[in-house]
């Protein structure tokens, strides 16, 4: 099992520019504190990389990689009223994505089962052209794209189980039928898109699926909607990479959203994908997005790595 990540992840810091901003440092020291007293779980820890542009290129065109490029390297400043790059941004942002598409080779050369990539800023707010939501690049999206533009793959599922609507992922793979999307986030939050309806557009149609609840939310339908809905979808895909967006901000400790999961929960999610996955003969790589109750994410990131690892 690899775990990858990278200390210019803590030197993103949007509190800079938007101050008591929840995406904050502390938010990869409270992961990697509880992840250290548990000796890593078994995990080996590996670097991230910096993505190469390349690969920022395979789903963002060259002026969006230029302009926040060149805002961090200005200073930085908010992009919008949540979103911020500073001076050290675009490293951070670098290794995140390049953490993502690292794990993604190395489940795909066939070193590792299960990887984590916990890397930020987050990634699956950002659209082609824009940054959004926290998010610069989108991470999950280079590293799917990565995987089957440069590693041999023809076929990636990703599921986002962040509470927010992975938007920036479903804007980037909509018209695509190689990436099957999947999407449980509660409804009527931030960013707003993800309806039902929305299935993806012309060849991407029916390659995209979004499944959203309400506020209350519990862990039975959350699991249910993955068992019934999403993964006998992702069967008929037969995927060759699972790539997990692996927001934990539908805790129930979450201040920005207000399902009710529990830590545990995502430990479920995460087995039932492994054991899909191990059918499928597919590898299982999650991505770091959200999650800003400190204690509620460091849980969860332990249950799901915990759950990741165990065979099924
Ligand atoms: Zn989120």
């Amino acid at each position: 099992m690899l775990y990858f990540s990278h200390r210019a992840c803590l030197e993103h810091d949007p509190g800079q520019g938007l101050p008591g901003h929840p995406e904050r440092p502390e938010r990869l020291r409270a992961i990697e504190a509880a992840l250290a007293e548990r000796d890593w779980l078994g995990w080996e820890r590996r670097e991230a990389p910096a993505a190469r542009e390349e690969e920022l290129l395979l789903v963002h065109p060259r002026e969006h990689v230029e302009a926040i490029r060149e805002l961090c390297r200005s200073g930085g400043g908010a992009i919008d009223v949540d979103t911020f790059a500073g001076a050290a941004s675009y490293e951070a942002a670098l290794r995140s994505a390049g953490g993502a598409c690292a794990m993604t080779r190395a489940l795909l050369g066939g070193e590792t089962q299960v990887g984590f990539s916990a890397g930020r800023p987050p990634g699956h707010h950002a659209e082609p052209s824009r940054a959004m939501g926290f998010c610069l690049f989108d991470n999950v999206a280079v590293a799917a794209a990565l995987a089957i533009a440069e590693l041999g793959v023809e076929r990636v599922f990703i599921l986002d189980w962040d509470v927010h609507h992975g938007n920036g992922t479903a804007e980037i793979f909509r018209h695509r039928n190689d990436v099957l999307f999947a999407s449980i986030h509660q409804g009527g939050i931030f960013p707003g898109s993800g309806a039902r309806e929305d299935a993806g557009s012309g060849p991407g149609e029916g390659f995209t699926i979004n499944l959203p609840v309400p506020a209350g939310s519990e862990e039975g339908l959350w699991l249910s909607l993955l068992e019934r809905e999403v993964l006998p979808v992702a069967a008929r895909f037969e995927p060759q990479l699972v790539l997990i967006s692996a927001g934990f901000d539908a805790h129930r400790d979450d201040p920005l959203a207000e399902c009710r999961l529990e830590a545990a929960s995502f430990g479920r999610m995460a087995s039932l994908v492994r054991a899909a996955a191990d059918g499928w003969g597919a590898p299982v790589g999650a991505v770091l997005e959200g999650g800003y109750a400190l204690e509620a994410l460091a849980e969860s990131v332990v249950a799901t790595m915990t759950a990741l690892a165990a065979e099924p």
